[in-house]
């Protein structure tokens, strides 16, 4: 019997029983039910990678630190299975202290949906957390001053897999100099983590024709990350 039922349903419930030949009913004390929990994963705050981002969030290891606006960590889920990698902050990510909130950006969550994960529901942080002016390309000695805020924050994050975005993602967490249209479609290993290279968004807005292959790509990372969560990583 239902735990809980107007008396009319009730009175319905015991007639249908009566004529299915039940001559008795067994009356349980009503027990409270757990609440459900509808994706406790993304509800969960990642504690560890809050203090992390505290603890590093007013760095000057670089020039960068000095003409940034904001700091830019990352944002989405911290406890996803699924991260993805840029470059740095633009002009938008820089006023408004999130990665990927500019034109490359909305491409990002459109390029996400397609894949059937809301934005939040994946991690998304950068290389660099700081601006380089005019949007210029990473200087090598910034990257590795940076690189060990985005390897403390996979290692906090433990992603299952791993979506690269452009060149310097790909090339710094690959330790190759490789171009990125040969890394991408195929599957790499960043630790253990199944990595999969694809192109920058801001280069699919200047290269159109480039969306096919990314297309492409990101399934295969939808694929993995299926299969991964299957196998319960
Ligand atoms: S870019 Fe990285 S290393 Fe440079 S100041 Fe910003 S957080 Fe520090």
């Amino acid at each position: 019997m239902p735990d809980k039922i107007s008396v009319q349903n009730a009175k319905r419930y015991l007639k249908q029983q009566q004529e299915l030949g039940e001559t008795e009913l067994v009356l349980k004390r009503a027990q409270a039910k757990p609440p459900v929990q509808e994706n406790t994963r993304s509800a969960a705050p990642n504690t560890s990678l809050d203090y992390y981002r505290r603890q590093i969030e007013k760095c000057q290891k670089c020039s960068l630190g000095k003409t940034r606006i904001k700091f830019v960590f990352g944002d989405g889920d911290p406890n996803s299975k699924l991260v993805f990698v840029g470059e740095a902050p633009g002009s938008d990510e820089d006023e408004q202290g999130l990665p990927f909130v500019g034109r490359a950006g909305q491409l990002l969550t459109k390029i996400i949906e397609a894949i059937n994960f809301k934005r939040s529901q994946v991690y998304i942080c950068n290389i660099l957390k700081c601006r380089p002016p005019d949007n210029r390309n990473p200087l090598p000695a910034e990257i590795e001053l940076c690189e060990p805020y985005l390897i403390k924050q996979l290692e906090i994050i433990k992603p299952a897999v791993i979506c690269t975005l452009g060149t310097f993602a790909s090339q710094t967490l690959l330790k190759t100099d490789i171009p990125i249209s040969k890394l991408r479609g195929k599957i790499h290993y960043y630790q253990n983590i199944k990595l999969v290279p694809t192109f920058h968004p801001a280069a699919l807005l200047r290269n159109p024709a480039w969306k096919r292959d990314t297309w492409e790509d990101v399934k295969l990372v939808r694929q993995i990350y299926d299969q991964e969560v299957k196998n319960g990583r």
